[in-house]
């Protein structure tokens, strides 16, 4: 089946009425490109950052991270890069960084609250990013944002190591797009404010999920709660979605949701404009596309967001979209 995918490695994705979606690989280490690209990825819609500060006891320094960032941004030219700015803590814990043991910490001082709690971090890797941006077509990604006060304070930070570059005669991109990952509840909520502030959104479905069903995510446990197509989670999705198109702002899904085919019919009639995933989905993902009418599922997303449990969900586009039985 794969030889068969292997026709559509150069095209572009395009459902069966012709819209054009994009699918961009996410990336954990800086070489896994080359698979991303023989995947037929149409850029990077996540690179985990927070890769190149794992399985080591010291940081990187602004050169290192700004060399592999280089690597990835000019790898991949013209296509964009999106590189998501340091996300630990919870599931990513980062050995040379030491914080204090929290009761919490999928609550706790994590991800960007971490970053902009510590500026001789964040900055070096605005830095790098910033010095990187010349060679390609960068775009920046904050994670776990909470409120809109949070990704103006990171926007901010942003800016002001743009402009301290500027000043030494460093040059950076003139248009760098920087968004915010999607996955906290509250950012759901405030995607209206938020969508006027940020380029873009992408909807992390991993975390939020786990979020917003209290239930974490790598809880066995748990995880008949933890549901990615439950109604709720598709409406917080929708939510979003017309939230960032009302301003204009384009909006994509990189978590495991991305990859999920029977969530694919949903989250195209949903209007989700990108996709980013493991390198092995993209194919798979973009011959599915090219069978599906966007215009008609319309009432199927209507009726999924009206169901009372992702069981039904799973009845409903079973029993709808054909190619997926
Ligand atoms: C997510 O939360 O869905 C996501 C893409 O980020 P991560 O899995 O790295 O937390
Ligand atoms: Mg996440």
């Amino acid at each position: 089946e794969m030889e068969s995918l292997g026709v559509l490695k150069h095209q572009r994705t395009v459902s069966a009425d012709g819209r054009h979606f994009e699918i961009g690989a996410n990336l954990f280490m800086p070489d896994e490109i080359e698979s991303a690209k023989n995947s037929g990825a149409e850029g990077i819609g996540l690179m985990r950052s927070e890769s190149l500060f794992m399985g080591r006891d010291t940081l990187p320094s602004e050169e290192e991270q700004f060399l592999a960032y280089k690597k990835i941004v000019a790898d991949m030219t013209p296509e964009r890069v999106i590189i998501r700015t340091l996300d630990i803590g919870g599931d990513k814990p980062i050995a040379a960084i030491q914080t204090p043991t929290e009761d919490n910490p999928f609550l706790g001082m994590r991800s960007l609250r971490f970053s902009l709690a510590h500026p001789e971090i964040m900055r070096p890797q605005m830095r790098a990013l910033l010095r990187a941006s010349v060679y390609g077509r960068l775009a920046v990604m904050f994670p776990m944002v909470s409120t809109l006060d949070e990704f103006l304070a990171a926007r901010k930070v942003l800016e002001e190591e743009r402009q301290k570059l500027q000043a030494k005669g460093i040059g950076c991109a003139r248009q760098i797009e920087v968004g915010m990952m999607v996955e906290v509840p509250a950012a759901v909520e405030m995607a209206d404010q938020l969508a006027q502030y940020a380029d873009f959104f992408s909807i992390g479905s991993n975390d939020l999920t786990q979020y917003m069903f209290a239930a974490d995510r790598g809880n066995s446990q748990v995880a008949h709660l933890y549901q990615t197509l439950h109604p709720a989670v598709l409406r917080a999705i929708k939510h979003t979605v017309d939230a960032a198109h009302a301003e204009g702002k384009w909006v994509g899904i990189c978590g495991e949701m991305a990859n999920n085919s029977l969530a694919t019919p949903l989250l195209l009639g949903m209007g989700i404009d990108e996709f980013s995933m493991n390198s092995t989905s993209i194919l798979p993902i973009r011959s599915l596309i090219g069978e599906l009418h966007v215009r008609q599922l319309q009432p199927l997303v209507h009726q999924a967001m009206n169901a009372r449990n992702a069981k039904e969900v799973r009845q409903m586009i079973i029993g709808r979209v054909p190619v997926l039985k």
